[in-house]
């Protein structure tokens, strides 16, 4: 059953059919999907979600299908995991992860929104999938393509990352490297989308793409049983996450399913904070930027719902910081040691900024407080090696070793709370 009615402008409301629109004809703004709410609560409740599978389509009433999807059957429903060594690292009380590092198939959150875009983009009679992409999104295109068996064309900044290159050349879709940034990027394939009648999951297709994003606001919910943390805080890129988790939780508190009131806050690295920076100096749009951080999954400097971003993040009443490179690096290491989780730069950007709000009081010690961790550190592994190396390399007899390792001092004491 599905309770898709249409597409409405952000901007000005103007209505359109659910199709191949992305972009108002009067004003050129946003289309976001519209459903039949009163269909959705007479007919679905949390007690039918709770008895389906652990995967993103639990609430796909809640999601532009017409039928049924045809990807994502393993993706989204990741670890809410309780954070009690970091917690208390930190000074607070409650604190969970949303740990999209180990989302399926490829490890970061855009598995949640390629499943709903593929699905729905094979809806609309689109034959070729392709995106712009600064790593993740590439290797999640890839992936869900080589499982439909769709073509897949995947452009990238030449500067990405080697292992979230390989990481799409391993599905065998076309890669396509451009000289410049991430928005240089964007520029060009917003250009060939209409050309070639390709589907780019986050251009023509992007008012269903959107949508897969508040999954990971019902799950954090549902995950709490079915009560909003006090605070959220979640990295920002192009701005399609913040936004769209703002909205599943005031769908779910206008379907009654939800209680409480959730600050969310935004995290951008230092290095390309266009969105943090027009949040701090109280401005209602964004100045461009050009990158240049470590965080090269959220450099984009001139994202397209940023201002979409600052409105959610100032309804909730949240606000956002940023981190530097070094601060980055600090909380992947932070995060690693305390709670065993490796997380990529932009992980480190979200769990450096909620320090900053705890510091700055913004978030209380006795609040429930949820950090989005939407990216696996194994794929930008080249960061992290450069700072580490083995302690040291020994021949192997055991003579040798216990020389070695009885005139060590506190060697086992890096990650230890206990004993
Ligand atoms: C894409 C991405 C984000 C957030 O991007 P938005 O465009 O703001 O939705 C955050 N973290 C990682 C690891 C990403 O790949
Ligand atoms: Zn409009």
């Amino acid at each position: 059953m599905s309770y898709l009615k249409g597409l409405r402008c952000k901007e000005c409301g103007t209505e359109y059919p659910a199709d191949r629109s992305f972009v108002c004809m009067e004003c050129f703004g946003p289309l976001e999907v519209q459903y039949d709410f009163d269909g959705i609560k007479a007919n679905l409740n949390p007690e039918i979600i709770a008895a389906r599978d652990h995967n993103l389509w639990r609430y796909r009433e809640l999601l532009p299908l017409d039928g049924e999807p045809l990807t994502g059957f393993h993706s989204g429903f990741t670890p809410l995991v309780k954070a009690d060594r970091l917690a208390h690292e930190l000074g607070i009380r409650d604190l969970y992860l949303k740990d999209d590092s180990v989302n399926h198939p490829t490890f970061s959150y855009k598995d949640r929104v390629v499943s709903v875009a593929l699905s729905r983009g094979v809806e609309l009679g689109y034959k070729v999938f392709a995106c712009a992409s600064t790593g993740n999104l590439g290797n999640s295109v890839s992936a869900h393509c080589a499982r439909t068996g769709y073509p897949g064309l995947i452009f990238i900044p030449r500067d990405t990352e080697p292992a979230k290159i390989s990481g799409s050349l391993i599905y065998g879709p076309s890669v396509v490297a451009l000289e410049g940034h991430y928005d240089d990027v964007n520029r060009l394939c917003a250009e060939i989308g209409d050309h070639y009648g390709w589907g780019f999951v986050n251009v023509n297709l992007r008012p269903y793409y959107t949508e897969g994003a508040k999954t990971m606001g019902y799950e954090i919910c549902e995950q709490l049983g079915w009560k909003l943390p006090d605070h959220l805080v979640l990295p920002t890129a192009g701005g399609t996450l913040l936004p769209r988790v703002a909205t599943s939780f005031q769908e779910l508190k206008a379907l009654g399913w939800a209680e409480g009131e959730c600050k969310i806050h935004c995290a951008q690295a230092d290095g390309c904070a266009p969105v943090v920076r027009a949040l701090h100096q109280d401005l209602d749009y964004i100045n461009p930027e050009k990158p240049k951080t470590i965080a090269k999954s959220i450099a984009i400097g001139d994202p397209a719902d940023g201002r979409y971003v600052l409105e959610e993040v100032r309804n909730s009443g949240g606000w956002g910081d940023v981190a530097t490179d070094e601060e980055i690096l600090e909380a992947i290491e932070l995060l690693a040691i305390k709670e065993g989780i490796f997380t990529e730069p932009a992980g480190g950007t979200t769990l450096a900024v909620a320090i900053k709000l705890i510091e700055q009081n913004r978030i209380k010690t006795d609040e429930t407080v949820v950090i989005g961790i939407t990216g696996n550190g194994y794929k930008s592994q080249d960061l992290i090696s450069s700072r580490f190396d083995v302690d040291v390399v020994l021949r192997p007899n055991l003579q040798i070793f216990r020389e070695w390792y009885e005139a060590q001092e506190n060697l086992l004491n890096r990650t230890s709370s206990v004993g």
